[in-house]
């Protein structure tokens, strides 16, 4: 087989071989049916499969009761920025949102275009977006309380969600779902672009709790209710067939390969203490995020100058080691260790940051 690396990218990210090897082998002709899956009517007993697989394996991994629907979706984590407050603002309460930097800022700029009463209750921006608020203000009178989980551009993620119990959580977990085990009950929404830790782009997974579908106003576009896609079992319209297939592998791999998300979560803490370990015991790299606040997913740090970051991602990808470069808007540099990235890559890739550090140090 050809030579494949170790993949840092933030997203579209890594996906583990297995699944890569298994839609190969049935590419071009799923599971007897002569013909590739990509070819095959979202109407037909084949595809019902693949998408009820998806939707099970969904509710065992996270735990999510029969109170929650499982949709599949297009237009991003970012439509979704849009839609939660279009579809769950219950009249005029008001929005509270969490401000941890560009993606739930983004979240907030959404809720504002469409006129919401949106309130930013905490926010880090006063200290760079490099941390998690703690003391969140939570006012059991919001419509929801929204929250970002995992800071994929700052590398911060929230270690404890805040306490909610009337006020419906709502969370961006594009870059953290299927990582670790979480109580899903406070959450009236949960929505992620598959594209970072769930599967390919052109798929977003949205768990919606039943109570807030009752909160959807009838006036809405019809591809711009939730209830669109709750009574239809996604199938209003043409869903995006082979982006849940893949979505459908992940996790089956995740449930059957890895053991689920305890496991998981144990060979992510593992690997995450693994490189903070190492850029805690040294002083050429410099993590930016708090370490409180480190996100077990997207490990962002610094080299002594641009010139030395710039060298650095450009000779680990010439040594297998792809995807380093920090995203634009911060510079520096991010190691994205989703799921899919075995603890070996950590270790290669730390073996290698100790050499570049001898050698440039
Ligand atoms: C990547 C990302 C987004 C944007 O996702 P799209 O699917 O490209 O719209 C939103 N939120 C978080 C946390 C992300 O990591």
């Amino acid at each position: 087989m050809s030579h494949r690396i170790y993949n840092f990218n933030p997203g579209p990210a890594a996906l583990p071989l297995p699944v890569l090897e298994q839609a190969q082998g049935e590419l071009l002709n799923y599971r007897g049916s002569g013909m590739s899956i990509l070819e095959v009517s979202h109407r037909s007993a084949w595809f019902d499969e693949v998408l009820n697989d998806a939707v099970a394996r969904t509710k065992r991994l996270l735990g999510l009761d029969e109170r929650f629907r499982v949709l599949f979706m297009q237009g991003g984590a970012s439509l979704q920025f849009c839609l939660a407050p279009m579809n769950l603002s219950a009249g005029d309460k008001p929005l509270d949102y969490v401000d941890t930097g560009t993606w739930s800022t983004k979240a907030i700029k959404e809720a504002r275009i469409q006129g919401k009463n949106v309130r930013v209750i905490a926010s880090s921006e006063d200290r760079n977006y490099t941390y998690i608020p703690t003391d969140i203000p939570v006012d059991e009178e919001a419509a929801f309380l929204h929250i970002t989980s995992n800071n994929t551009i700052r590398g911060t993620q929230f270690r404890e969600f805040p306490k909610a119990e009337k006020v419906p959580l709502i969370s961006d977990m594009s870059s953290d779902i299927f990582s670790r085990r979480f109580d899903p009950s406070p959450f009236g929404l949960i929505y992620a672009g598959a594209q970072k830790n769930a599967g390919p782009a052109g798929v977003t997974l949205v768990i919606v709790r039943e109570d807030m579908l009752e909160r959807v106003p009838a006036e809405l576009p019809t591809m711009l209710k939730y209830t669109t896609y709750a009574e239809k079992n996604s199938l209003y319209n043409t869903p995006p067939a082979f982006a849940i297939y893949i979505t459908g592998l992940v996790l089956k791999w995740l449930e059957e390969e890895i053991g689920g998300l305890e496991r998981m979560e144990e060979i992510n803490r593992r690997k995450a203490e693994l490189l903070y370990g190492y850029l805690d015991a040294q002083d050429f790299y410099r993590g930016t995020a708090e370490p409180a606040s480190r996100s077990w997913m997207n490990v962002t740090f610094r080299l002594p100058s641009e010139e030395l970051e710039k060298a650095f991602i450009e000779e680990a990808q010439r040594n297998g080691l792809g995807g380093l470069k920090g995203h634009r808007s911060v510079g520096g540099c991010r190691a994205s260790i989703y799921n899919a990235m075995p603890l070996e890559g950590v270790e290669a890739l730390v073996n290698w940051m100790k050499d570049f550090a001898a050698k440039n140090g």
